[in-house]
């Protein structure tokens, strides 16, 4: 499941997941991870490359499958709520355009998944900007989410009010648009529909309405028993 930030990928991939008895992988939470690692060793977007990536590198970044209680750690500590904030969501992209980053986390991601496949009956859900076109390019079924900037920074906004995260409406459609510019942009992996994506535009949709038509893509082609 790809698509940019505020199409819903995450909700509809974990009730996606849960209505099948799937596993669940989000890889943005793994990024975010890294990218805390980051700020925690006192870098930022004005440090040198070379320490930026290290410090991503070497971020011993956890991340369990579940999709009723996905957990995300960094050095064993859960850190879900705080890759959340405003710091981590501004550092992500310029942190995940470095190629030894997206390396590191990519072989992650893919040994994540080969263990959820070994282990569970269900399958996994997976859900990122370069799912279908670079860490799982057999991938049974590629769904790629699209909804307009404004749609998007709605969500996003009331996302972050449930969260108790303060926000305007206008910095919201900024940062969700420079997000989606750095992630589009970049050199490596940029974010775009695989070839082969069913791409589904959410701006008209409701969350349930999104599930049913991935059950329906699902059921059609034949990936559950
Ligand atoms: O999905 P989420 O918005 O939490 O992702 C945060 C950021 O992590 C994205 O804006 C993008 O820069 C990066 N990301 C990525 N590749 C993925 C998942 C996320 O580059 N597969």
């Amino acid at each position: 499941m790809d698509g940019p930030s505020g199409t819903g990928k995450s909700t509809v991939s974990r009730r996606l997941a849960t209505t099948f008895g799937a596993a669940y992988l989000d890889t943005g939470a793994m990024y975010r991870a890294a990218t805390l690692a980051v700020l925690r060793a006192g870098l930022d977007e004005n440090s040198p490359a070379d320490e930026v990536i290290a410090a991503a590198v070497g971020a011993k970044v956890g991340s369990g499958t579940d999709p009723q209680a996905p957990a995300i750690e960094l050095d064993g500590e859960d850190v879900e709520s705080e890759i959340r904030g405003g710091p981590v969501t501004k550092l992500v992209s310029a942190v995940s355009a470095y190629v030894p980053v997206r390396a590191a986390l990519v072989e992650r991601q893919q040994e994540l998944i080969a263990d959820a496949l070994r282990e569970g009956p269900g399958g996994i859900v997976v859900e990122g900007r370069d799912i279908g076109t670079v860490v799982a390019p057999d991938a049974g079924l590629k769904v790629y989410l699209t909804a307009s900037d404004e749609v998007r920074a709605a969500r996003r906004h009331r996302q972050d009010s449930k969260a108790g995260r303060a926000t305007d409406d206008a910095t919201t459609l900024a940062d969700v648009r420079r997000r989606d510019r750095l992630d589009s942009t970049r050199a490596v992996s940029p974010l775009h529909a695989a070839a082969d994506a069913v791409v589904i535009d959410t701006d008209h949709l409701s969350v349930p309405g999104v599930l049913e038509e991935l059950i329906r893509l699902v059921t059609e082609r034949g990936l559950v028993r």
